[in-house]
């Protein structure tokens, strides 16, 4: 009997003294917050202190200096989006929702660490609010679960979302962004798999966006929860990579990423430009450099195991493909090809 998910995060390294005394290491006290799971901290552990797997989940003194002056809070520019209750409606026929702020391990990267502490207004809203908002909007075709985490909310939590998106008609779609396969595979558990299983046939389209950067993510755990996953039929298994320096900023790396996931059933869908977060600077990649891998990524993979190369614009401008230079000119806004200058 494997542990229950519960248990394994209330174990988790939350603190710098934590990491510290796990590690043997020596970090200063950071101005992020920490959490890092038993099975990742002992992957972390056994692969060493320069492995991908340290780089992107074990706190660096890097994050301190990237975090003096350079980067933005808000890199996105969600922030400028109209929030109703819990959602945030960029585009058209789908909408961004955020029930939760946490996350089963806090990425050293991510876009949003300088939000997930402050809990935001967004994450209070209540959830009649969120439901008048979706029913007096027909044109929402597609609910995308976010936050946060969204697989940190417990199975009676996502089976009550979900029975509610069901009874509005338009929403034909829906996906939750995770990573948790990946961070805390045992949340993949009998009861997620269930419910997911129960809705695929109240959905057109229920799918996964599983957050996975590197090959070595995948251990024996998370095989095994993707390929549960797998076996649910109709569910749709995506994934999205974050392209970072000294990560997986190398052609073969990702083809052989792209590989690994695919023989697991999982579609390669997003590679993300790196969002320039303060505090997350060291993970900076030139676009001219991303082109590059991403060119190499089409003599050597299928056209169906490449996903689409974004850099999603500050200020709101949302995602939108890097791969060409010219499609770097957007609604009017002109950016440099070191993405450093944006101009009216
Ligand atoms: C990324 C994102 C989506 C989803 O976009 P897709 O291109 O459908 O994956 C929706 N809303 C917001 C605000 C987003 O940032
Ligand atoms: S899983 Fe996503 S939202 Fe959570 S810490 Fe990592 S990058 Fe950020």
């Amino acid at each position: 009997m494997t542990e229950a998910w519960q248990e394994s995060f209330k174990k988790s390294l939350k603190s710098i003294e934590q990491v510290n005394q796990f590690f043997g290491t020596n970090l200063p006290e950071l101005p992020y917050e920490i959490l890092i799971p038993p099975s990742l901290a002992k992957r972390i552990k056994e692969n060493g202190l320069d492995s991908v797997l340290a780089k992107q989940f074990l706190p660096s003194a890097e994050e301190v200096m990237s975090s003096q002056e350079i980067g933005l809070k808000d890199p996105i520019g969600d922030q400028n989006f109209a929030k109703q209750g819990q959602l945030i409606h960029r585009y058209k026929n789908r909408a961004l929702f955020l029930p939760t702020t946490i996350c089963p391990v806090i990425c050293r990267y991510c876009f949003r660490k300088n939000e997930l502490s402050e809990k935001d207004e967004i994450f209070k809203a209540n959830f009649e609010k969120t439901k008048s908002y979706l029913n007096n909007h027909q044109e929402i075709e597609e609910i995308i679960f976010s936050g946060g985490d969204p697989l940190m909310l417990s199975n009676s939590k996502i089976e009550f979302f979900l029975e509610e998106f069901s009874k509005i008609p338009h929403l034909r779609y829906i996906r939750f962004h995770t990573k948790a396969p990946v961070s805390l595979p045992n949340r993949v558990d009998q009861g997620l798999l269930k419910i997911l299983e129960r809705f695929t046939h109240h959905f057109e389209t229920l799918s996964l966006g599983i957050h996975i950067n590197h090959s070595e993510e995948i251990d024996e755990q998370v095989e095994s929860s993707l390929l549960k996953l797998r076996d649910i039929q109709r569910l749709q298994l995506l994934s999205q990579t974050v392209l970072l320096k000294n990560v997986n900023d190398c052609p073969h790396i990702l083809e052989n990423l792209f590989k690994d996931i695919n023989k697991l059933g999982v579609r390669p869908y997003y590679l993300h430009h790196p969002d320039k977060v303060r505090g997350g600077m060291h993970f900076q990649v030139d676009i001219p450099v991303g082109r590059k891998i991403f060119a190499s990524l089409r003599s050597n993979l299928p056209g169906w195991m490449i996903p689409q190369y974004v850099l999603d614009i500050p200020q709101g401008h949302g995602k939108t493909p890097i791969y060409n230079p010219e499609q770097i000119e957007f609604k009017g806004f002109l950016m440099d090809l070191n993405q450093d200058m944006i101009k009216l």
